[in-house]
């Protein structure tokens, strides 16, 4: 027992010494996406990079604009000992925001990635008796803050025959886990009829009138629904001039829940308020669901324990403050994957604390001092693939685990429908 724990902690070492011996190559990476910010599903050059940079690494095989334009594959193996394949994915994002660059860190996501997954690869590489048949997959998966290109991924068949899969996103503190919710986009068109708005007000059809109602609706709606539930938007048009009755107005709205059960439930209370803002004013109404709708994240606990107790070898202190981790955070297409693929997304801090989506948090993920909780981010993901590539029991608990959430979560969604006929309980 103590032999194979030894030989553990002397590979989890050097697959640390793996990654540090590629830190100026990774660096340069990140910094080159920083510095040229691409928005969602137009990541050209944050992917013809990363393909340039597993193409340049010996033994990869390179698949560019992998099921989407801006999302590739690197592979590399099988490598290492006998028996059947371990298959572990790393994920690299790159999608940058509107008019403030890489506030969201996504740079550092796609080195760390490429960090964990170079490290993991050259260990195995490197050590003669390496006891496990690996495979190593990076997967490039484009916009996280727009679209959910990791979701067109599901749908493609990208994340198939892989065993477990890794990634890490940048914050203020250190978490193996955080509340990621379940979201549903929604944009809501509303079709009046235009008219001069002093002569004949009679004649028009009111859209702004629709917007304002709906609007009113979901905030009334707003107390009747769970406190950890989220509805948000912004009226994108509102009509064109005040002598003009609006003959159209548009209105998108961000819809949460802890879960992806509870969703169905508050995206048919909140279509009922853009319904009936139609049938009040006469006006003709689109409700549009975005293409992809967003999971929470499916926990792991086995793997979270893992991520921490390697995090904390290598000096990372994890944030004990409830608020951080019980608060609903954002929500991420990781938490699509996280209900195919057992994995984990732990948060990372970056040496600032600065908030994610503010220039401030812009210029963190690009300095210098980023670099070192990176790798070391990068470090503490590759141990933890170390742990399940080498104790069949750790990987076999894994996959166990995720498969009874999974259960459980399907037996909520199919439970949790809601009944929206009417009741006349007078
Ligand atoms: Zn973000
Ligand atoms: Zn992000």
């Amino acid at each position: 027992m103590s032999q194979r724990t030894d030989s553990l902690v002397e590979l989890k070492q050097k697959v640390g010494r793996c990654i540090d011996e590629a830190k100026e190559k990774l660096h340069r990476l990140s910094q080159d996406i920083w510095s040229c910010p691409e928005l969602a599903y137009e990541e050209r050059k944050a992917h013809d990079r990363l393909v340039a940079f597993f193409s340049q690494e010996e033994g990869w095989k390179v698949d560019g604009h992998f099921k989407l334009e801006t999302a590739f594959r690197a592979t590399w193996g099988p490598g290492g000992g006998q028996g059947a394949v371990v298959s572990v994915g790393f994920l690299c994002e790159y999608d940058a925001l509107p008019g403030i660059g890489h506030a969201c860190g996504h740079n550092l996501i796609a080195e760390v990635g490429a960090a964990s997954a170079l490290g993991l690869k050259a260990l195995v590489e490197s050590t003669a008796d390496f006891p496990v048949r690996v495979q190593v997959t990076v997967l490039g998966t484009p916009a996280e803050e727009d679209g959910g290109g990791k979701i067109d991924m599901i749908r493609e068949g990208a994340f198939e025959g892989l065993d477990v899969v890794f990634m890490a996103h940048p914050l203020q503190d250190d978490a193996p886990y955080l509340p990621d919710v379940a979201e549903h986009d929604v944009t809501i068109k509303y079709h009046g009829k235009a008219s001069h708005a002093s002569a004949y007000p009679w004649e028009g059809v009111n859209a702004l009138d629709a917007a304002v109602l709906c609007y009113n609706n979901l905030s009334v709606l707003r107390q009747q629904i769970k406190p950890d539930w989220r509805i948000h938007g912004v009226i994108k048009h509102g009509g064109v001039k005040p002598n003009i009755i609006p003959a159209y107005t548009e209105l998108e709205y961000y819809l949460r829940t802890p879960t992806r059960s509870e969703l169905p439930i508050i995206k048919a209370k909140a279509e009922m308020c853009f319904r009936s803002a139609a049938m009040a004013t006469g006006c003709e109404v689109e409700v549009e669901f975005a293409r992809n709708a967003f999971d929470n994240i499916l926990r792991n606990k086995t793997l979270e324990d893992l991520y921490e107790e390697n995090g904390k070898a290598l000096g990372i202190e994890f944030t004990t403050d409830e608020e951080v981790l019980t608060n609903a955070s954002g929500s991420t297409d990781f938490g699509n994957v996280s209900f195919v693929v057992p994995g984990i997304h732990p948060y990372f801090y970056i040496g600032s604390k600065a908030l994610n989506h503010t220039e401030e948090y812009t210029v963190a993920s690009g300095d210098e001092k980023a670099q070192f909780y990176t790798l070391r981010a990068a470090k503490a993901l590759a141990m933890t693939a170390l742990d399940v590539l080498l104790c069949p029991e750790l990987l076999q608990r894994v996959k166990e685990e995720f498969a009874e959430a999974k259960l459980k979560e399907d037996r909520m969604l199919k439970g949790g429908q809601p009944d929206n006929t009417p009741k006349n309980n007078k």
